[in-house]
């Protein structure tokens, strides 16, 4: 008997919380083949579903049992283009995350959801061949239409065009039904011919920014850490570079952490090319976010400026990436898709063999240690164009001192001198972090770990104090255990009242306040800074944000409420970000010609890393740090992971990530466990959250386990009700 020829099978990435690829037909009638990176409706139990084909396969090979075929494919040619299939594939293995739910968020919402991929052809009018046959004049006796015709033999305009010119839409429609007129598209235009690259010639380029400039390489993977103070010109280099890329034919896809923030670096891009600067950023409309990935995705445009997600935009023909501010936390997804933009981008350019160009003035400590190591090739600016001299650090003893809702009078005399002599004010409240300790006000005891250089972490619902080290716990003190004081404080606590204190002390001048909630209005932000830019005395209230990007001339005292949350907390990259966000918010007070002053308030003004960080600087800091790193075996020395569990009670959570440390003590001997250990907020929105931590000398051991730890937490019965996720390199260790 003849046999049929067995049909192949697609396999498809369904957005679903199973970490699978999931097999179908093709669709009853289709010969074509689906390329990878086609989207397509897909039936899934009783929903339909949009995927993405991955793969195809012989249907002998296919899970056993009935299969379902494709009900529609969506795209002619595949959305993605192989390379960044690949790209989300290795991301989706590395941070345990199913491909499917990966593939979903890389793509913009509306074409995620099976929306059509934007037309994103300019359509014009122009006479057909009917309308070329026109007698002249056309229509003497209707001069609506003889200036139709008129306009259209000059050459095509656009439905916007005509009705700039005063032709009404029903006269086009009447000339169109006549057959005298036809739309027609123009084609993809590229990105911008090289002769007419540059919209203003640029600065020359001081020797440092030479240097840096001459060393980049734009002929496969090379990568820099490009470290320069506030100033210095980071952002003239990244220009140079992308200006060579683009003269090579090639885009540049620049990572920033948040563009809200940075309306003067995108000026600063769109001033210097003269073409369309793409961005992709949350605040976007959907229509127009999925135009720009379009436009992208075609080579309309040359360079992309995009936060986290855009690391996964399609540029065709990616020349160079930059990621400025690199050791910015907010490269790192803290939810759904855990993945770090950042080093999503190294392993991005690595696999295209493109440069790849970290900047900051305060780089991670991974970074650092990267260069280090020789991964990367560091690239030092240490000039300042024509800017004032670098700040000066003064520390405030806050022991004992009378405070004005967190405020010293150290500071409040130094504010009222800056705003009686006309000058800017920033203070800084440290307002992330639930993650309280306890301090004693009059002696500055801390609840530190007996076994352990960590702070005990404080969980007010059970009244106990916790290490999340080693697990040591005791009861809360209602009395300081050195001096005996009753004075004690939760650390992180009293900065809301900051703002009302300072408007109440200060009713003159005016107060801005930035923050999430203020960013997120685009306008009124803007409109804010135009404010601060305008120049006269105000004070400038905010948190982390008022540490990135943005510039402000005018401010010459900076106030640093408290240094002590950073300095003191339980997460071991608590000192780090202290650093960095010190180092970044003395960036930000006096560029203009007065030099600024940044004041600490701390309860350890003789920390040795707070000494270290203000006479020698972060960059001795960091060493220091990353000293104490490698001799606990912390990252970058070694590698974690954390699994968070959490449910309606604390005895499920705990039972879930109990069996998972079994498990995972029972497969591999190479990686430790730490807990679980109730989160440091460990009730929210009444939900109990556990932590376990997994740590390992290196990342190998670690990506060998967490795929058979991710089986078990999808099929262990602990598991029913109860919400989890894995974390690969965790950012926030809370
Ligand atoms: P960073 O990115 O390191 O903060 P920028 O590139 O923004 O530094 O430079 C700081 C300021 O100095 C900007 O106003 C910039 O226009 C200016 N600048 C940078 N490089 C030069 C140069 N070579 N010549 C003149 N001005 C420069
Ligand atoms: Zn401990
Ligand atoms: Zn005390």
């Amino acid at each position: 008997p003849l046999s049929m020829p067995v049909p192949d099978c697609y396999q498809v990435a369904v957005p679903s919380p199973l970490r699978r690829l999931f097999d179908y037909l093709a669709p009853a009638g289709y010969s074509r083949e689906i390329a990878p990176g086609s989207r397509v409706h897909v039936p899934f139990g009783t929903r339909e579903l949009v995927g993405m084909v991955v793969g195809r396969q012989p249907r002998g090979a296919a899970a056993p049992g009935e299969l379902r075929a494709i009900q529609a494919v969506l795209d002619a040619e595949p959305l993605l283009p192989p390379a960044l299939l690949e790209l989300v594939a290795w991301a989706a293995d590395y941070y345990q995350y199913p491909l499917g739910e990966a593939l979903a968020s890389v793509l913009p919402a509306a074409l995620r959801h099976g929306g059509d991929y934007p037309d994103l052809r300019t359509w014009r009018w122009q006479l057909s061949a009917l309308g070329h046959g026109l007698p002249d004049p056309a229509f003497p006796r209707a001069p609506r239409r003889q200036a139709l015709v008129q306009l259209l033999r000059e050459r095509p305009r656009t439905g916007a065009e005509l009705r700039a010119a005063g032709i009404a839409a029903a006269v086009v429609q009447a000339l169109a039904k006549l057959g005298l007129i036809e739309r027609c598209a123009d084609p993809t235009t590229g990105c911008g011919a090289p002769e007419l690259l540059l919209g203003e010639a640029p600065p020359s380029l001081h020797r440092d920014q030479q240097a840096a400039l001459a060393a980049i390489e734009l002929h496969g993977y090379h990568a820099y850490l490009l470290h320069g103070d506030t100033g210095t010109g980071k952002t003239e280099v990244y220009l140079r570079a992308i200006e060579k890329t683009l003269r090579l034919g090639r885009q540049a896809l620049v990572l920033v952490p948040e563009i809200g923030l940075t309306p003067q670096t995108l000026a600063r891009f769109q001033a210097r090319f003269a073409q369309t600067i793409g961005v992709l950023h949350s605040g976007l409309g959907e229509a127009e976010r999925a135009r720009t990935w379009a436009a992208v995705r075609e080579g309309r445009i040359g360079v992309l400026i995009g936060t986290r997600s855009a690391v996964f935009a399609p540029l065709p023909a990616l020349g160079i990436v930059i990621v400025d501010e690199e050791h910015d936390l907010s490269y790192k997804q803290q939810d759904g898709f855990r993945y770090s933009a950042r080093d999503v981008a190294v392993m991005r350019a690595h696999r295209a063999g493109v440069p790849l160009v970290l900047g900051s003035a305060t780089p991670a400590l991974e970074s650092l240690h990267n260069a280090a190591c020789g991964r990367y090739q560091p690239l030092r600016l240490t000039e300042r164009p024509g800017a004032a001299a670098a700040p000066r650090w003064e520390l405030v003893d806050l022991r004992n001192s009378r405070l004005r809702e967190g405020i010293s009078a150290r500071a409040l005399q130094a504010i009222a001198r800056a705003l009686a002599a006309s000058e800017q004010v920033l203070v800084f409240l440290n307002r992330r972090g639930y993650a309280t300790t306890l301090l004693c006000h009059r002696c500055a005891w801390i609840a530190g770990c007996p076994h352990c250089e960590a702070r005990l972490t404080v969980h007010l619902g059970a009244r106990r104090l916790l290490c999340h080290h080693c697990g040591h716990r005791r009861a809360l003190p209602d009395r300081c255990p050195s001096c005996g004081g009753a004075d004690l404080q939760l650390l992180g606590q009293g900065t809301e009242k900051t703002e009302a204190t300072l408007r109440a002390l200060f009713p003159d001048a005016p107060l801005v306040r930035i923050d999430r909630d203020t960013v997120r209005s685009r306008g009124g932000l803007q409109a804010k800074f135009q404010r601060i830019h305008d120049g006269g005395p105000c004070i400038l209230v905010g948190t982390q944000m008022l540490a990135k990007g943005h510039h402000f001339p005018a401010v010459t005292l900076a106030v640093i409420l408290n240094a002590d949350e950073g300095l003191m907390s339980p997460d071991f990259r608590g000192s780090e970000r202290l650093g960095q966000l010190l180092t970044q918010v003395a960036g930000r007070a006096g560029r203009g010609e007065r030099p600024g002053t940044v004041l600490i308030q701390s309860h350890y003004c003789d920390h040795p890393l707070l000494q270290l960080l203000v006479e020698r600087g972060y960059p001795t800091f960091a060493e220091r740090l990353l000293a104490q790193r490698a001799a606990a075996g912390l990252p970058p020395f070694g590698a974690l992971a954390l699994v968070r569990a959490e449910a309606a009670s604390a005895a499920r959570a705990e039972a879930l990530l109990s069996a998972i440390r079994a498990a995972g003590e029972a497969l591999d001997a190479e990686v430790q466990f730490l807990g679980p250990l109730p989160a440091p907020l460990e009730k929210r929105g009444g939900r109990y959250r556990y932590l376990l931590t997994l740590s390992a000398a290196g990342r190998t051991a670690l990506q060998r386990l967490l795929p058979q730890l991710a089986i078990r937490l999808e099929t262990l019965p602990e598991a029913r009700g109860v919400r989890w996720s894995i974390d690969a390199d965790p950012q926030e260790v809370l």
